[in-house]
């Protein structure tokens, strides 16, 4: 190693990978925009950033750090993979101090234990560049390599890969890659509003319908007085945490004992749940048309407890006057777990708190719902009345991270 070694200083920029192969016309420049205006909502409470479109790619520039943005951008819906990264001009030889840098800083930072190999990978889009990419890669890897022993150039998943991204802007070093969790930018798909209870399933059902681009309000159904305001914090604790992955959200709290107490004195026992299930559905059709979200999201799984057989659903989206998004509801128990630890929610629900639906639970559910049973319990009661009512005693709350 010569004498003088550059030294690298923290991270400059981060450069922000997004599939775009997928994308088509205006359905490309619809995500490119919305994805640009996402990410700077998402990272505008660390530090001011200029984001750049550079074929492909965002470049963003924050004023400080370049590492958090990094790892906050990892976070963003339509976002593939993220690089915090170093900016040089578009010359090989500045590009060879900065690469050799980048390189040894990353192989300072190898765990113990594992073998040091490398390669470079140039991405060239910038066809005035006096060098191909495979050129460039070769002269770079000698360059990086000059005078190091035992690191092995290594083109299958090596230790280190040197990412160089030549653009007409100027160059990106970078050495790290971080996953995003792919997806369409929130919003580019239209409003859904998620009915939130405080269990496992329909957060996961909320943040999957996120990353296929609902902006997400939530609407959550409380028993007050019969349970606590435990259950009501639970739920604004999981739409917080939501807000990881959009920023902000408005949550309804709907006050929902007095149509329960109405459905436990009117209508049969085994018919409760159902019956509970469509007046949710009734509400939440019903805010939505006002407030313009286009479709209601539900953590429902096809056979996962009695009220969601293939019967009972039935019977439960027939009250809504929205389209129902189940996305739940081919997967099972444990994998809905898996996604929830991930994404982070999993410890917030796992903490026992009544719900509401267990006030007044049957004994016996009906198994086979039948929608015109359903109504003939329903004209027993004011279905009307009831819902207007909740609807005027609506909580609205604007939820932030
Ligand atoms: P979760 O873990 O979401 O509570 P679950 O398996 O317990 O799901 P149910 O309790 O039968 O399922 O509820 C099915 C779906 O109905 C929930 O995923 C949710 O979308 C909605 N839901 C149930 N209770 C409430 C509530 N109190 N407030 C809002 N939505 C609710
Ligand atoms: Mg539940």
């Amino acid at each position: 190693m010569s004498e003088a070694e550059p030294t690298l200083g923290a991270p400059e920029r981060v450069v922000v990978r997004y599939g775009e192969l997928a994308l088509k016309g205006g359905n490309r420049v619809d995500f490119e925009r919305a994805l640009v205006r996402n990410l700077k909502d998402a990272l505008k409470r660390i530090a001011p950033v200029v984001i750049e479109r550079q074929r492909g790619r965002l470049l963003v520039t924050p004023e400080a750090r370049a590492e958090e943005i990094a790892e906050r951008a990892a976070r963003v819906f339509g976002v593939k993979s993220v690089s915090p990264a170093w900016g040089c001009p578009s010359d090989p030889e500045a590009i060879a101090r900065l690469a050799r840098a980048v390189f040894l800083d990353a192989l300072a930072q190898l765990p113990r234990g594992v073998e040091p190999s490398m390669r470079v990978r140039s991405n060239r889009a910038d066809k005035r560049f006096p060098m191909t990419s495979i050129e460039l890669d070769r002269y770079l890897g000698d360059r990086v390599l000059g005078g190091i022993d035992g690191v092995r150039v290594q083109m299958d998943e090596p230790a280190i890969e040197l990412g160089v991204d030549v653009r007409m802007e100027g160059v990106s070093v970078f050495a790290r890659r971080i996953a995003g969790p792919g997806g369409l930018p929130v919003g580019t798909q239209g409003r859904g509003l998620c009915l939130l209870s405080g269990g496992i399933d329909s957060p996961v059902a909320a943040w999957m319908s996120m990353k296929r681009g609902l902006a997400m309000s939530f609407i959550g159904f409380h028993s007050w007085p019969y349970i606590g305001e435990a259950s009501k914090q639970k739920v604004i604790t999981l739409a917080r945490s939501l807000c990881e992955w959009q920023s902000r959200a408005r949550l309804y709290i709907v006050p929902f004992a007095p149509i329960q107490l109405a459905i436990r004195d009117r209508a049969p026992a085994s018919y409760r749940t159902i019956l509970y299930r469509r007046m949710m559905q009734r509400i939440a059709s019903r805010i939505s048309e006002r407030d313009g979200q286009d479709v209601l999201v539900t953590g429902e799984s096809l056979g996962q407890v009695a009220s969601q057989t293939l019967d009972n659903l039935r019977c439960i989206e027939l009250a809504a006057s929205r389209s129902v998004l189940r996305p739940l509801v081919a997967l099972d128990k444990e994998e809905i777990i898996a996604i929830a630890r991930r994404i982070g929610t999993f410890e917030i629900s796992n903490v026992q708190e009544p719900d509401c639906c267990t006030v007044f639970l049957p004994e016996h559910p009906v198994i086979r719902g039948v929608p015109s049973e359903c109504e003939r319990f329903e004209s027993e009661l004011d279905v009307e009345g009831l819902v207007s009512t909740a609807i005027a005693e609506v909580e609205i709350l604007r939820i932030e991270r």
